[in-house]
């Protein structure tokens, strides 16, 4: 994937919660453009996998039953400097400590189900948007 490209996913709460359409509006009205997307239930072993980087971290037991929950919304999305301002747009991982008008301000509700994921490297990035598409899925 290229540099300019980064890897979101709209977790199972914000999905529950009907905010797909309010994030995803958001993203594209920030200048994200959409070059791959769907609707996935990711299983034990997808999310195990996902997220192995937080394996020895105590919440990582919450955190795969917590992602495995309900369907998730997987995009990749491309913008000059992809990475950073998403980032920025999603704001910190606790909603709490969350800038006004970033996504988990909007719409997390704690530290664990904080509404969206967002890659933290461009190397991040590729890892993780190969993980869930195809190359034939990538626009
Ligand atoms: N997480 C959690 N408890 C914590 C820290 C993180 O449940 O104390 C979850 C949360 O869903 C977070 C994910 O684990 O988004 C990955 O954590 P990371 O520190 O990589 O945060 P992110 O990069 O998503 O902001």
């Amino acid at each position: 994937m290229a540099d300019n490209r980064t890897f979101t996913m709209i977790k199972p709460d914000a999905v529950e919660n009907g905010h797909i359409g309010g994030i995803l509006d958001q993203i594209t009205a920030s200048g994200f453009r959409i070059v791959a997307m769907k609707l996935t239930h990711m299983t034990k072993r997808d999310a195990e996998t996902f997220y192995a980087v937080h394996n020895e971290r105590p919440f990582f037991g919450e955190l795969v039953e917590f992602m495995t929950r309900g369907p998730i919304v997987a995009a990749i999305l491309e913008k000059d400097n992809a990475v950073e301002d998403f980032r920025t747009l999603i704001g910190a991982t606790n909603p709490e400590d969350a800038a006004e008008g970033t996504i988990r301000k909007k719409y997390a509700t704690s530290i664990g189900e904080n509404a969206v994921h967002g890659s933290d490297s461009d190397e991040n990035a590729q890892i993780e948007g190969a993980f869930h598409f195809a190359g034939r899925e990538m626009f």
